[in-house]
């Protein structure tokens, strides 16, 4: 099976349009989705239902999801966030809104070699951005390989038969391509596809072959001008549309 893997959309539709796009070169046969797909952006609702047009295999929540359906509140939010999910509460048709209530949590597993969450597999909002996470998410993976998103940058960990885990954050390039090898767990994070934070601007997604043993991370340029211009448009935080272009 060859899974197209996206993360953190955060109703960015010019990005998530541009990774589909260049996604389809790679005749992927399914889709996952790790949560987060509104919040931030202007385009909550089209986002969505492109997302459901995909007809992903599994579609998991993610912590900006539970805030704007009013699953959770906005306490643990800074100022911003908290001010884009109040416009996305709004923003949300009922529809919308009753797709992604209904949103499982993580972790979710898929097929015989996979699990999906959005933070950590034992805890959808904890943030893995290093070694010692990694190795402490290791040890309740139920799958040899492991997606995760929330923390919008691109990282894969690897386990190699309960010795050292392996950390690798492809800054800058293109694209990554990670083996997948017996007696070895990863842990990956494709990126995220509407808000990078790791200084590349351009959109971020994965693809696991699970015949060809590999995850190869992706990144791809879209139209960032014109998310900007919705969301200033939108009345959402400038700052919103400012970081979009430093990736940050
Ligand atoms: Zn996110």
């Amino acid at each position: 099976m060859r899974y197209l893997v996206l993360s953190d959309v955060h109703s960015n539709l010019e990005a998530l349009e541009a990774v589909l796009k260049a996604a389809a070169a790679h005749k992927y046969d399914a889709s996952v989705v790790l949560g987060d797909l509104v919040g931030y952006g202007a385009d909550p609702n089209a986002v969505v239902e492109r997302i459901r047009g995909l007809a992903p295999i599994a579609v998991i929540r993610g912590n900006h999801d539970k805030v704007a359906t009013g699953l959770e509140d906005a306490r643990d939010f800074t100022t911003v966030a908290r001010t884009a999910a109040r416009w996305t509460q709004q923003a949300l048709t009922s529809e919308t809104r009753d797709y992604l209530l209904a949103l499982p949590a993580g972790p979710l597993l898929v097929g015989d070699t996979l699990e999906i969450c959005h933070g950590s597999p034992f805890d959808e909002d904890l943030y893995i951005v290093e070694e010692h996470d990694a190795l402490t998410a290791f040890s309740s993976t139920r799958r040899q390989i492991c997606l995760f998103g929330h923390t919008h940058v691109a990282l894969a960990a690897r386990l190699h038969d309960g010795g050292d885990v392996l950390v690798e954050m492809p800054r800058g390039h293109p694209e990554i391509e990670v083996k997948i090898e017996a007696e070895t767990k990863y842990m990956i994070n494709p990126g995220s596809v509407g808000q990078p934070r790791d200084g590349d601007s351009r959109a971020a997604y994965a693809i696991v072959d699970t015949e060809r043993q590999r995850a190869i991370l992706y990144r791809v340029s879209y139209p960032i001008e014109a998310a900007q211009e919705k969301i200033l448009a939108a009345g959402l935080p400038p700052m919103l549309a400012h970081r979009l272009g430093m990736g940050r």
